[in-house]
């Protein structure tokens, strides 16, 4: 990746990490919940006490009560639109002490090898830094990208890093930075197709119908359109996969069919509003406008 994607975490310390690729092997744990959160009535956020498996520093992450989540509406590849408090900024713990990040599902399975790489190559280059109560969008993207630093020099697997990417570009879909989306919405498709062929499934909760409609989503996304049609057919061609994992591929699969044929129409023949919602509409003309 010739751009340098860290650029905002040279503030805590990371100022020498231009080079880094994102995928090299894969290896790494499974994932798994824990802790259970402390209650609190006052606000949409609580404070749950972790222990660093790093460097055994406790600390408080913050979190979301499920309570306050007000779901608006999913994007097609998997994102939700949140209309209050978005539980995608508090997705991230970090470890103020040693600089150890990683998405709060993955936080305590690190293995003791990768705990060593932590503490020689993030523990001596952190600086430390104080976050505000609240989070924002600019915030929840250092910290994704903190995680995806440490995915990278602790060698996760493939997923994780995948994931990371596209939540980063979730978030940057949220500040309409159509670049930078694009950008990280391409590097989670290099991971999860990585990911399809070399890890066991579920991969984030994804089976594996899910994860090649989310393949064959990210690739209609970044412009591979006949790419995405293949991903999309072998879904719909499927005995096994679920009914509704087939309709969301054939939503997607018929958007790629009409617009091509629009394409090939000196009329286009006008898309279907209620297959593309606004929002999308606006990504999509300003990603087919870039050609
Ligand atoms: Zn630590």
């Amino acid at each position: 990746m010739s751009k340098n994607i860290f650029s905002e975490l040279e503030n805590l310390g990371f100022n020498n990490i231009k080079n880094l690729e994102i995928y090299k092997n894969s290896s790494g744990d499974k994932i798994m919940e824990s802790n259970e959160p402390k209650k609190n009535t006052l606000s949409p956020l609580y404070n749950k006490e972790i222990i660093c498996p790093v460097c055994n520093n406790t600390f408080q992450a913050k979190a979301v009560k499920s309570s306050f989540y007000r779901m608006l509406k999913k994007d097609s590849d998997f994102f939700i639109r949140y209309s209050s408090v978005n539980p995608y900024f508090y997705d991230v713990w970090v470890c103020n002490n040693c600089g150890y990040a990683a998405l709060k599902r993955d936080f305590e399975k690190i293995r003791d090898f990768q705990k060593s790489l932590v503490k020689e190559k993030i523990q001596c280059l952190w600086h430390g830094k104080s976050y505000p109560d609240v989070y924002n969008v600019d915030i929840a993207i250092e910290r994704y990208k903190l995680a995806l630093l440490n995915y990278i020099i602790i060698d996760a697997k493939s997923s994780k890093k995948a994931m990371t990417c596209l939540k980063i570009a979730w978030m940057y879909r949220l500040k309409e930075n159509i670049e930078n989306e694009l950008l990280f919405l391409k590097e989670a498709l290099n991971g999860f197709n990585d990911a399809y062929y070399n890890e066991d499934f579920p991969i984030y909760g994804m089976n594996k119908f899910t994860t090649m409609y989310l393949i064959g989503e990210l690739n209609r996304r970044i412009g591979k359109e006949d790419t995405a049609l293949i991903w999309f057919g072998n879904v719909i061609t499927s005995n096994l996969a679920s009914s509704k994992i087939k309709d969301l591929a054939r939503d997607q699969k018929d958007i790629i069919k009409e617009k091509q044929t629009s394409e090939n129409n000196p009329n286009p023949i006008k898309e279907n509003p209620d297959k593309i919602p606004t929002k999308k509409k606006g990504f999509l003309s300003k990603l087919f406008n870039r050609k």
